[in-house]
This record gives structure tokens, sequence and C-alpha cells, in this order.
């Protein structure tokens, strides 16, 4: 394998492990782009206004500990094995309809904020 291989592998996988985070980066990046006239940083909330919540579910990771045994049977505690697995957990999902203008240009307009807990 080649030292180019390998770090070409590193970078892939750290590439992935921030890929959430850049793509909250960009969520918020486009939340504060003015949709008529493009300019960014010029948005002021304006009114905020509680458009309905129901109820959902979300995914929460949940965490299994078991131990292996030794060979008395008795269960070792320097063998601890811990297992994740996603479980679904009812949440309730609330939509806030926010009002904005754009200081740049006068556009108004609103957006649907849902946020889930
Ligand atoms: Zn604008």
């Amino acid at each position: 394998m080649s030292e180019f291989f390998i770090i070409a592998l590193i970078l892939l996988g750290v590439g992935l492990a921030f890929k959430p985070l850049f793509g909250m980066i960009g969520g918020w990046w486009n939340a504060k782009k003015c949709p008529q006239c493009g300019k960014r940083g010029h948005l002021t909330v304006t009114d905020k206004q509680m458009a309905g919540s129901w109820d959902t579910t979300k995914t929460v990771i949940k965490t299994d500990v078991s131990y292996m045994t030794d060979r008395y049977g008795n269960r070792d505690p320097n063998r601890r094995i811990e297992t994740d697995r996603e479980v679904q957990v009812a949440a309730t999902a609330t939509a806030q309809r926010v009002h904005y203008r754009c200081e740049q240009c006068g556009h108004t307009f609103e957006r649907d904020v849902v946020t889930i807990k």
C-alpha cells in the first residue's frame, strides 16, 4: 500500500466524520440569504408565531452494557462490552413561522422553522 493511498483514506475518513458539521454550516449559511436579492447577513426577524405542533418520533442512541464471563461463569468487570443501538422515542415537533425582512432590498418573507424535542 502506498503512502499516498493511506493519506487519501485518512482524508476520506476525516471528511466523512465532519460531513454532518459541514451540512449544519451549509444550512445556517443558506438561512442567512435573502431569496430576493441573494445578499447574506441582512435579514432581520420581524415576527415569530407558533404555527403548530404535532407528535413525532426521533432517533436516540441507547448503549447496552454487558460483561463477558470468566471461566467460572462470573461477570468479568474488565471485559465490558458496550453496544450502541438506535431507538425511536416519542417526541414533539413544533413549527414556528418566522417573518424576515431584508435590510438590503426591503423584501419580506416567512419561513417555517421546525424543532423536534
Ligand atoms: Zn434582499
